[in-house]
C-alpha cells in the first residue's frame, strides 16, 4: 500500500464532483483544469460513441441528436477531438473570466 499524499491542488472540497484518488475519496473539479473546450457539430456527429469511450473523465453525454460534453468535468485534453472519425469536434481556447 502506498502512503502517497494527494497534493492540495488536486482536490477541492466544495464541488459536486467526486473521484477516488489514492486512499481517499476527494472532490475533484476537473473542469477547472481546462484551457480549451470541445465543441461538437451536431450535423457532423454520427453518434458512434468513440468520444464517449475514450474520454478519460467520462464527461461525454449522449443526446438524441449527438454526443455533447459536460463541461463541469471536461479537462480540455482534446482526446475526443482526436478520436472522432467524423471530425465533428473542434477544440476552442477558453476565454478566461476577468
Ligand atoms: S466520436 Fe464524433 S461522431 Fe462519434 S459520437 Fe463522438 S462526436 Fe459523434
Ligand atoms: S476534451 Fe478530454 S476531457 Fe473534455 S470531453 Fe474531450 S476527451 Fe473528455
Amino acid at each position: 500500500m502506498s502512503d502517497t499524499k494527494v497534493p492540495d491542488k488536486l482536490y477541492q472540497l466544495t464541488g459536486d464532483n467526486v473521484a477516488s484518488v489514492g486512499k481517499g475519496l476527494y472532490v475533484v473539479n476537473t473542469g477547472l483544469w481546462r484551457y480549451q473546450r470541445p465543441v461538437t457539430d451536431p450535423d457532423l456527429c454520427k453518434r458512434c460513441s468513440a468520444c464517449y469511450m475514450y474520454c478519460p473523465v467520462g464527461c461525454k453525454v449522449e443526446l438524441n441528436t449527438h454526443y455533447d460534453t459536460n463541461l463541469d468535468w471536461c479537462k480540455g485534453c482534446g482526446i475526443c477531438a482526436e478520436v472522432c472519425p467524423a471530425n465533428a469536434i473542434t477544440m476552442f481556447e477558453e476565454v478566461g473570466e476577468e
